[in-house]
């Protein structure tokens, strides 16, 4: 009981932020930039980001597990091999998002260049997956209300960042986090991206948590 009514605390205050976020995100009418999505909703989401490794157990992980996932993909990353993709959208439960051609820092770029690596990953995006991203991953999390500005511009919704990560950036992995509900996951497609992935899927049913798409649990949060 205790633990739940800390939950409902945590829950009420998340929402309360994001209320007050989302007022002043509306007098400016920049897009969001979300780390957790509020939900009392037993849901995670996993992201996995860049593209350049192709690992097909990673692959048979996401279309055996049924796994909804966004990918946010480097263009450069995709394009050489799109078909590994390809088949995680037409077959799985993968959405194709936004993380900018060249993954610069937004944020020390001028407008013209935000808007060369956001609208020009989009447009690059759209004509191999047929669909424009509505979701941005900043590079390094990096936003600022420009960043925000220019993603608007290229009809980016909500900027996306991750709440744990769960990428194995050295010799081992990162300790496991208790994950919570509206947590965002982020993984890479790096060489060790099926063990994170599994670790990820582990750590979300020791928490009673099932993976879940993005876009609904946004606009149902009223994120979006
Ligand atoms: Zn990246």
């Amino acid at each position: 009981m205790g633990r739940y009514r800390v939950l409902v605390a945590a829950l009420a205050s998340l929402s309360l932020a994001l209320g007050a976020a989302g007022s002043a995100q509306a007098r400016v009418g920049l897009p969001p930039v979300v780390a957790q999505v509020p939900t009392s909703e037993k849901v995670v989401f996993i992201t996995v980001d860049d593209g350049w490794n192709h690992d097909p157990e990673a692959a048979r992980i996401l279309l055996e597990r049924r796994v909804p996932v966004s990918l946010f993909l480097l263009p450069g990353a995709a394009s050489y091999d799109a078909a590994y993709f390809t088949r995680l959208t037409e077959e799985g439960r993968a959405g194709v998002e936004n993380h900018t051609v060249g993954h610069p820092d937004l944020t020390t770029l001028d407008a013209a260049g935000k808007d060369a690596e956001v609208c020009g990953a989009g447009e690059q995006l759209r004509a191999v997956f047929g669909r424009t991203p509505k979701l941005l991953r900043p590079p390094y999390g990096a936003v600022d209300d420009e960043v925000r500005l220019a993603a608007k511009a290229c009809g980016v919704k909500a900027l996306i960042t991750w709440t744990h990560d769960f990428t194995t950036w050295g010799d081992t992995p990162p300790p496991t986090p208790r994950l919570q509900a509206g947590d965002i996951v982020l993984l890479h497609f790096t060489p060790t991206l099926a063990a994170d992935l599994r670790r990820a899927l582990d750590a979300a049913r020791a928490a009673g948590l099932k993976p879940a798409a993005l876009m609904p649990h946004l606009k149902a949060a009223g994120v979006l």
